[in-house]
């Protein structure tokens, strides 16, 4: 087989090259594991370079009052109590450290006055806590990650997609795909693997997500057996373009409203003081004035006591509410809001801190938001469900499989706050790393590939060339999309998520028959056709999990079910695969939460959001 297939033996297989897995890798490589870096587009050209907005840590470098407790808190209040709590400690405690090395190799962010890393207010963070480089973050720690991971001795496969894990009795141990360019197959063997391929917000049809973001991590470590969990909890951005149509949920960063960006119906009504939660009443203002208080005194970059202005709230928040607004008619004529940054920045500071906006509405809208506001809708952003992973180890359930970044769970419960992926990132993505070298070195030899499993493999691949006729691939992904963003997007009920799951089904039946023309030397529709795979498996994860969840919490809205419920507030839903290949669910109890982590929410919210009031 290793004569027929071009194959390489790695102690560490990483894949995927944004910020979790080059931060992964580094990590892999350093405790001294052989490490492989695979990615389906070019290195640095991952979803994490498009990060605008920044890395949340809480370094307090501008209001002191900011510590791990109290980002804990924030992550744990923004994401519903369904969050593992323990992850969200370790990320709270060592995002600062991460901040720190990611500076030490390099990183140039914005600055303080008094020469400190600057940090920038976002939704649902108590205090200033996004370090930043202008609205370029992401690509500044790409371009660093990279810069070091390259001079670490990782070896690099670039535009390869991996389509199937390897196994060996119940532990991973390797990976089978194939080269976008050629469309030579390639092996992969390794005593450990993580993932850290991302999103699937190529399941809807307005969406913020490059074309990588299909599924592929969450559906391999499902298909080899591991759990996936809290599928149902998709983030919604509030702010994506809107018009033109070519143009379509681009996301337009959070840092604008950061900056000072507001929130204004068609009638000019600042509508969001209308939509405050109690969970949320003592950190956001109810008053205009005090909320225009603390804008001026953030913006001078001074710590202030008054509330934070309510477009600032958590993105589940805001984005139902933006909804709201535009199902009753408040709407703008593109089906919108707008939000109106000219009116509260000058031009000179919305150049300088929001660059890439400037640019991006200039080049693809021919609006000026220095001007005139800008027409947004919420567009699909993240998911918070994913592989289910050990908190400290971020060890998936099957045996020398790891995951990290956005496609683990677990880190944000039902709603991610900005800014706490690109943390993410760093904290569990050196954590998957170090974890996966040491079990490398747990396991003595690898054992040879077993021919059969390889040769069935391959004939999967290249099955949709070797059809007499076929459908075409790009149809059947688009009718998902439509599928999924109209019965399974913002707002669900029973009757449309049940819908759902029957085209789910007829949708895998016209997957399984689709037709590709043409030879396998980079053939779009070639690799559209493989990517059906992924794309279904974790749309029906979530659509199971949606329905069962019945209540709303998040990332999951009900229509039906509009208030936390008590018997969801204690619980994730997990899937595995079971005997015959069915998704089994089960309702899974979230880890007790120590009394001195309990002790810092009031008990009031607890007990709001825990449904027992
Ligand atoms: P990615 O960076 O997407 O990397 C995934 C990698 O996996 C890629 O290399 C891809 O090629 C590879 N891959 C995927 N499938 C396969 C496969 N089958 N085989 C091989 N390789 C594969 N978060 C913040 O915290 N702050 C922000 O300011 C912020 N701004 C954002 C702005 C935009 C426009 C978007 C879309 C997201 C933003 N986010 C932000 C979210 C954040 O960028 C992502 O959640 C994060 O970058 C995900 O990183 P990752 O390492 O998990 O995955």
């Amino acid at each position: 087989m290793e004569q027929k297939y071009e194959t390489h033996q790695h102690d560490v297989l990483v894949i995927g090259a944004g910020g979790a897995g080059l931060r992964a890798a580094i990590e892999s490589s350093a405790q001294g594991a052989k490490t492989a870096l695979v990615c389906k587009s070019l290195l640095g050209k991952a979803h994490t370079v498009m990060a605008e907005g920044g890395i949340a840590a809480a370094m307090a470098n501008v209001d002191k009052r900011d510590d791990w407790k109290a980002h804990l808190r924030d992550t744990m209040l923004g994401g519903n109590f369904v969050n593992n709590w323990r992850m969200a400690q370790i990320h709270a405690q060592e995002a600062p450290d991460r901040v720190n090395e990611l500076e030490s190799w390099g990183a140039v962010f914005d600055r303080t006055p008094e020469g400190r890393i600057n940090q920038r207010n976002f939704g649902g963070h108590s205090y200033p806590r996004l370090a930043h480089v202008g609205d370029r973050t992401g690509l500044e720690m790409i371009r660093t990650l990279q810069d070091k991971g390259i001079h670490s001795g990782i070896d690099v496969y670039m535009e390869c997609t991996l389509v199937s894990l390897l196994k060996d009795g119940d532990r991973v141990c390797g990976a089978v795909g194939y080269y976008r360019e050629t469309g030579k197959i390639v092996i992969f063997q390794a005593k450990a693997v993580v993932l850290a391929t991302g999103g699937i917000g190529k399941a809807f049809k307005i969406n913020s997500n490059s074309w990588e973001y299909t599924g592929d991590g969450q559906a391999l470590a499902y298909h080899a057996g591991a759990d996936l969990v809290d599928m149902e909890f998709v983030q919604f951005h509030p702010t994506g373009m809107i018009w033109p149509p070519s143009v379509s949920g681009i996301l337009i960063t959070e840092a604008v409203r950061g900056e000072g960006g507001v929130l204004i119906n068609k009638d000019g009504k600042r509508f969001m003081f209308d939509y405050i939660p109690y969970k949320y009443k003592e950190l956001y203002a109810d008053t205009e004035k005090e909320a225009n208080t603390w804008m001026a005194d953030t913006l001078k970059s001074r710590p202030t006591k008054a509330r934070k202005p309510p477009e600032l709230m958590s993105r589940d928040v805001v984005a139902r509410a933006i909804w709201n607004e535009i199902k009753e008619g408040r709407g703008t004529e593109h089906g919108g809001v707008f939000l109106d940054v000219a009116s509260r920045r000058s031009a000179e500071d919305i150049k300088k801190k929001l660059p890439s906006m400037y640019h991006q509405f200039k080049e693809l809208a021919d609006v000026d938001i220095t001007k005139v506001p800008m027409e947004i809708g919420p567009t699909c952003h993240y998911v918070m469900g994913g592989v289910r992973v050990d908190p400290e180890t971020q060890a998936a359930s099957v045996p020398g499989l790891y995951a990290a970044g956005e496609v683990a769970a677990g880190l944000h419960g039902s709603n991610r706050l900005g800014g706490n992926s690109l943390s993410d990132l760093l904290v569990f993505g050196r954590r998957a790393g170090a974890s996966a070298a040491a079990f490398a070195k747990s396991i003595p030899a690898q054992s040879p590939l077993v021919d059969a499993v390889i040769e069935k493999h391959a004939a999967e691949m290249v099955a949709p060339f070797n059809r007499e006729k076929g459908e075409n691939p790009y149809d059947v992904v688009r009718d998902l999309q439509i599928t999924m963003e109209s019965n399974a997007g913002m707002f669900r009920d029973e009757d449309g998520l049940k819908n759902c799951l029957v085209e789910l089904e007829k949708l895998k039946v016209r997957a399984n028959h689709t037709k590709v023309e043409g030879n396998r030397q980079f053939n779009p529709g070639w690799h559209a056709a493989l990517e059906l795979k992924s794309l279904l498996t974790v749309s029906e994860a979530l659509v199971r999990c949606a329905l069962e969840r019945r209540e709303s919490r998040g990332g999951h809205s009900r229509t039906d079910f509009p208030d936390y419920a008590a018997e969801f507030a204690k619980v994730n839903l997990a899937l595995r695969a079971d005997a015959s290949g069915a998704m089994a669910l089960r309702r899974e109890p979230l880890p007790a939460m120590p009394d001195d982590i309990e002790k810092l929410f009031d008990p009031k919210v607890l007990k709001k959001l825990r449904g027992e009031e």
